[in-house]
Parts: C-alpha cells; structure tokens; sequence
C-alpha cells in the first residue's frame, strides 16, 4: 500500500518556539486518523483540487474567514495547482482547529487552521521590514509557503513519488521550488515572505535545546531557512546575491547550493513534470498571481480586494 505513511503529515512550523518538537501536529493527526474515507482512484486528471471555506465556529476567525473568501484566496490556489494530474479528487480546506495552529494533509484533505492565518495576520509586520519584506508580502509569502508545503506532503503520496531524505525536508524544497517557478519578481516576494516564517529565531543568536530536540522529524527552524534561502540562492545567484552579500545565508553553505537546487530540480523534472498538465501548467507560470507590491496586506483587513 504505496503512501500508507503519507497520509499524514503536518507542517510543523510551531511558530514562537525555539526548537520543533512536532508532537502536537502528529497526534493530533493520528487522531483522525480512523474517520478517513477511502477514496476511489480514477485515471489521473488535472483540476481535482477541490476547495472549502467552513465557516468559523470561534467569532475571532470570522474576519479573517470573510477576507480570504472575499479574496478568492482558496481559487486562486485550486487555479495554480490545478495542472497536477491527480487519481482521486484533493480538497483543500480553511477550517477553525479549537486553537490548535497548525496544517496538515491527511489524504484526501489539506487543512489549513484558522488560528494559523490568524497567527500569519496578527504577526506581518506593520511596515516593510529592514530586510525589505512588505506586510503584503509577509502574509502572502507565509500562506503560500504553508499551502505549499502541505501540496508537496499531497502530491508525494498521490504521484507515487519516491523520497530519499526526509519527507519534511521534501515537501519544504517542493514549496521552495514551487515559489521559485512562479516568476523572478514573484519568487523574490514569495520567498522573502515566506522566510518571514522564521523571524522570531533570526535574532537569536545561539540556542540551547533538548537533545530530543534533534529527532524531530523536521529540521530545526533556522536549517528550515537556510534551506530555503539555499534554494533561492542555487536557482538564482545574481537575483538571490544579496542574501549571501548582507549575511542572510552564510557564504558556507551558498558555496554547495548550485548543486543542491539542481538536485531538486532533476527530481522535479523526472517525477513531477510528466505528471503535469502542460498546457494548464504554461497558463500557470505565465500568470501574474500577486497582487501589485503596493496593495493592502491581504489577511489583516477588510478592504477590497486587488483588481
Ligand atoms: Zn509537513
């Protein structure tokens, strides 16, 4: 039974703290894990992301609820994965978690919790930050980043994709590399954005953790970002330059990300290309998707939406 352990994965991020544990998402995974449905394979198709705002039990998510519905934020996102040829229908989903801030795929769904948007809004930064990052940026670089990783966790398990290393490490480069696909302007904003993910461990210089803390099954949060910023870096080194020139990604490491982001790349392209659409994939990567860098952050207020 290909996949069986892939049903579910979470995202991990455990924001504000130091190191991840990942125990909450996990169990709290296992525990739904016997209400799954199995559902019926069909021959692989493309447009089978589904999409569902649920209404918001807790008062608190409503706004948030009603500005990514009013957005289309969850349309767009079934629009830019819609070219991967899936065998069973996909539902990405918007869902209040009774507090828990987190994400996770379990097959057939990908939730996103609310407390986890909410998380996203209330921490942007109120102007752009020194390192350039717009508050826009922050929210939608972070949910995409987020949306991205739990699609790598979906489309490992759907298109029987094998993993050497592990399948967290694995869905974060599938989300870097989606990030870096979508255009050179786009990838700038989206991976400045997401690596705002990580502010709160930047400042911090050194760390002193559980030694348990190690067999998380993700990486800790700094290697999260330096793996990224790698990504970046190995696609792009003009583009990306500055982030080795102001110190975000140690000249160390930039040295071995060329090759890094080629293996990524030969992945992509032997298991995950053939798998495409290529014709809904080309409409994809021709679209602009974000927003004019000088709209209004996305999650955090109430204003129209960006023509
Ligand atoms: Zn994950």
């Amino acid at each position: 039974m290909h996949g069986g352990t892939r049903e579910l994965a979470c995202s991990g991020t455990k924001r504000r703290t130091l190191v991840n544990l990942g125990g909450l998402c996990c169990a709290f995974g296992f525990a739904l894990a016997g209400f799954a449905a199995p559902a019926a394979a069909d021959a692989p198709r493309p447009n089978r992301i589904l999409i569902e705002y649920v209404p918001p039990k807790n008062p608190d998510h409503q706004k948030i609820y009603e500005t990514l519905k009013g957005r289309e934020v969850l349309e767009k996102l079934q629009q830019i994965f819609s070219p991967f040829k899936l065998p069973i229908d996909v539902t990405l989903k918007t869902v209040g978690c009774d507090g828990v801030d987190n994400a996770w795929y379990q097959r057939p769904t990908m939730t996103i919790c609310y407390e986890y948007l909410d998380n996203i809004a209330k921490t942007a930064p109120k102007e752009t930050t020194a390192a350039g990052i717009t508050p826009q940026d922050a929210m939608i670089g972070q949910l995409f980043y987020v949306v991205g990783h739990e699609m790598g966790h979906a489309m490992f398990d759907l298109l029987n994709v094998p993993l050497f290393g592990r399948p967290e490490d694995a869905a974060d480069q599938f989300a870097a590399y989606l990030m870096l696909k979508l255009g050179k302007d786009q990838a700038r904003r989206l991976i400045g954005g997401a690596a705002y993910t990580y502010k709160d461990y930047v400042e911090v210089k050194k760390v002193a953790v559980p030694q348990t803390a190690f067999a998380d099954v993700h990486g800790a949060p700094m290697q999260r970002l330096y793996n990224m910023l790698c990504m970046a870096y190995g696609a792009d080194p003009k583009d990306f330059g500055d982030l080795v020139e102001k110190g975000y990604l140690p000249q160390q490491r930039a040295r071995s990300c060329h090759n890094e982001f080629g293996e990524v790349n030969f992945a992509f392209q032997q298991l995950i290309v053939p798998q495409l659409d290529r014709d809904l994939t080309k409409k994809v990567l021709d679209q602009e998707w974000l927003p004019p860098a000088t709209s209004p952050p996305p999650l955090a207020d109430d204003s129209k939406p960006p023509q």
